[in-house]
């Protein structure tokens, strides 16, 4: 694990701060988790399923950045896999593109905003059920984020007009790269 640390600060000594630090999550409704679980088998039940289809899920993903290169192309990449106190393994990629990205394109590559669920209804769909934080607050004051009657991830939040991603992009890297350090 020294070693591999090693490596990965030989990436930021070589490259540079990384362009995109991408999270990518397993989630256990995945077609291909639910198809193979037995009569009265919970997805909790079958570590094994869920880290094999994860595992092939994310070879894919990679795949589509370094070959599909939806990003660009990348110059390199790393990522290390971690496991949620619920069983559920989710990535961090840090990804280094050939050409960096400037503060006008980053609207082409990141959205805060919700998919017209007419035009795209199964991202509308993945967003409503996945990204979405609550509800909480005096509406559902028994919600997990809830402390002391507020919301420890400050929700709700105002709507902003413009995207303001690229500071909390930086912080997530530095706070990562200090992880990967310990
Ligand atoms: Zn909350």
């Amino acid at each position: 694990m020294h070693e591999r640390t090693q490596d990965a600060m030989t990436y930021v000594r070589n490259f540079g701060r990384p362009d995109l630090f991408i999270t990518f999550t397993c989630n256990p409704q995945w077609k291909e988790i639910k198809d193979e679980l037995m009569a009265r088998q919970k997805n909790h039940d079958r570590h094994d399923l869920i880290g094999r289809v994860f595992h092939l899920k994310l070879k894919y993903l990679t795949n589509l950045i370094n070959k599909g290169k939806i990003f660009g192309t990348a110059r390199c990449f790393m990522y290390t896999v971690e496991w949620q106190k619920r069983g559920l393994p989710h990535v961090h990629i840090l990804l280094w593109l050939q050409e960096k990205i400037h503060v006008h394109k980053i609207d082409d590559l990141i959205s805060a905003e919700l998919p017209n669920p007419e035009s795209d209804p199964m991202l509308h769909g993945v967003i409503k059920t996945q990204m979405i934080h609550g509800p909480c607050g005096s509406i559902n004051p028994l919600s997990p984020c809830m402390k002391e009657g507020k919301c420890t991830k400050r929700y709700p939040r105002n709507f902003l007009k413009d995207t303001q991603g690229m500071m909390d992009i930086r912080c997530t890297v530095e706070g990562n790269l200090k992880m990967v350090a310990m």
